[in-house]
């Protein structure tokens, strides 16, 4: 029997790095969401909302825009459920944002304002719209630019309540097509069909756009960013698409199609054999264990990773509890949330960070100054050290939920050893209140400092888990979210890797444990340099699991640790990504 695990495990893994010959050319954009798709491109457009400038009464036109909004609203709930059902919480939450602008009495008296002069309903709501739109974009700012989106969608679903007509709708075709679109809102991904969507590349967008998230969440390979282009290719243009790398091939030339076809079949059975075997742990051929969790983002997320055989959650992102809401969660409420995950697990561990609100994640009613550059501001534990009611609350809720499963406690953000120090004073001042037996306290290393004094953090916390989205952020010096340079923030740069090493050989000397909770950690290339530099557990997206596991379990720790060698002494990413 063990023979035959072996011989399975030591199984070639089929080729799927498609490359075209040359004369296929390709369209680059920025790579959104993995995968392959081959197929013919159908032109995504939105109809042309039309609406008469002017109307005869303003009062009848203050009601036609009320009832609109009220029944857009009832769209937004109706969308939320169905997206919710589908896809959970976090990817529904965005239509309680559209909800919100929708209740925003400013919005609404500034399009009360424009029925003067005898302007229809629509008129007036479309400049209040565009007006608010243009100046946030105009902040230059890709997160403000992102909100426009937003507000624009919102702002076209009250427009097409009151529109005359709608010129050049087009539907959607009944086969499955490659979306282009200059640009998609989460209404329209919304109405999209998996089924029906082979891929999907837009002109505009960064990375982090609606597009990019959506796709990636529903597993439909995409590209953003790829430009106009895309745009005057005709409806029905055989294209590959190759979401992996980012890039778009029109008309591409038979041999390649062939070549593109057979890549595809053995993606999709290389996929269908990792699935089979998620529940198998992570061993390596050499017998070299590491562990593979998830990263989450909400409560029912936690048996999902189960499901898809995660051994634990390596990253709570506890920011979810918080946003979308016009208060903070009770310490109840945040209880009930964390005890309903550690009831999933069942006691596998479930690492909670703490809140890590700030950067690009916001929260209004704590009513936070802006700051000119919130990245390098009050964010995580800094926030969280200087509203300690905020802190404690969430503290305590942790340290009950502790007593109903396995929960270790890891802070966000940590840059001195003063914050760290800090933190674990209030963190054992509440355990000590609430009476709970002491849990292990690790700390995430995403700041630079951090990696420099990892040999003095490592006396003083449990483990280390690296979030190399921040870390990489920080060390390169380029914004995660930038449409242009998050392109080039590859976790895998050489200097990244070379911090990670450092972090982990300090952890080594005091006997600790390192994590990465980074999304290189669900690369499989990355979750292998990582176990080679000596990373035990790697904590990923859930659909991510089963290929990380299938991967470390392909390798001896050998083979890693010579992988990471060579990685370390690469000198770009680019080098890092072709090793083999
Ligand atoms: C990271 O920075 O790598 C990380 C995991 O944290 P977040 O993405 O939530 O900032
Ligand atoms: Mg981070």
């Amino acid at each position: 029997m063990a023979g035959l695990e072996d011989e399975e495990e030591v199984a070639p893994t089929p080729t799927l790095d498609w490359m075209p010959t040359f004369e296929t050319e390709a369209i680059p954009g920025i790579a959104a969401s993995p995968g392959m798709a081959i197929g013919k491109v159908h032109q995504f457009k939105r109809g042309k909302i039309v609406v008469e400038a002017t109307a005869k009464d303003p009062t009848v036109e203050e009601t036609r825009l009320r009832q609109a909004i009220a029944s857009a609203q009832v769209q937004l709930e109706d969308l939320y459920k169905d997206v919710e059902a589908r896809s959970g919480a976090s990817k529904a939450a965005i239509f309680l944002a559209h909800q919100e602008f929708l209740n925003d009495p400013d919005l609404l008296s500034e399009a009360i304002d424009g029925l003067k002069h005898h302007h229809s309903a629509g008129w007036a709501w479309q400049q209040a719209i565009e007006q608010r739109a243009s100046a946030l974009e105009q902040l230059n700012d890709p997160l403000l630019a992102e909100r426009a989106v937003d507000l624009r969608d919102v702002g076209r679903r009250v427009l097409r309540l009151l529109a005359e007509t709608i010129e050049e709708e087009r539907t959607l075709p009944g086969h499955p097509v490659i979306l282009l679109a200059e640009d998609l809102t989460p209404s329209d991904t919304a109405g999209l069909d998996p089924a029906l969507t082979l891929g999907i590349c837009t002109s505009a967008g960064g990375p982090t756009s609606h597009t990019a998230i959506i796709a990636r969440s529903l597993d439909i390979p995409a590209i953003v960013g790829a430009g106009p282009a895309i745009l005057h290719l005709a409806d029905g243009t055989p294209c590959i698409l190759d979401g992996t790398n980012g890039n778009l091939y029109p008309n591409p030339t038979e041999a390649d199609r062939v070549t593109a076809q057979t890549a595809l079949k053995d993606l999709h059975a290389l996929r269908e054999a990792e699935r089979l075997a998620c529940y198998q742990p992570a061993l390596m051929t050499d017998g070299h264990r590491v562990e593979v969790v998830a990263n989450i983002g909400a409560a029912i997320e936690a048996e999902q990773a189960v499901n898809a055989g995660a051994e634990g959650i390596g990253l709570l992102r506890t920011e979810f509890l918080f946003l979308q809401r016009s208060e903070p969660p009770s310490e109840e409420e945040q209880f009930a949330a964390y005890s309903q995950m550690t009831q999933a697990l069942n006691g596998l561990p479930l690492i909670v960070r703490t809140l890590d609100i700030g950067g690009d994640k916001e929260i209004p009613y704590l009513n936070l100054p802006a700051e000119e550059n919130p990245f390098l501001g009050v964010r995580g534990i800094r926030l969280c050290l200087v509203q300690p009611d905020l802190f404690k609350t969430q503290l305590r809720a942790i340290f009950r939920a502790s007593q109903t499963g396995l929960i270790k406690i890891m802070f966000p953000m940590i840059a001195t050893l003063e914050d760290l120090h800090a933190a674990r004073k209030l963190a054992e001042e509440v355990r000590q209140e609430v009476g709970a037996e002491p849990v292990e306290i690790g700390m995430m290393v995403e700041v630079p400092s951090a990696v420099v004094m990892a040999d003095e953090f490592a006396k003083i916390v449990d483990f280390f888990s690296i979030g190399t989205n921040d870390l990489t952020q920080y060390v390169l010096a380029m914004d995660r979210g930038h449409p242009i340079l998050a392109k080039q923030a590859d976790g895998l740069h050489p200097a990244v890797l070379r911090m990670i090493h450092q972090t982990v050989q300090a952890a080594q000397a005091e006997g600790k444990w390192v994590g990465v909770c980074g999304g290189i950690a669900g690369d499989p290339k990355g979750a292998a340099i990582l176990a080679g530099l000596g990373v035990t557990e790697l904590s990923v997206s859930i659909p991510s699991v089963a290929a990380v596991k299938a991967k470390i379990r392909g390798m001896s720790f050998a083979q890693t640790q010579d992988l990471a060698k060579r990685a370390l002494a690469c000198r770009s990413a680019q080098e890092v990504r072709a090793l083999s």
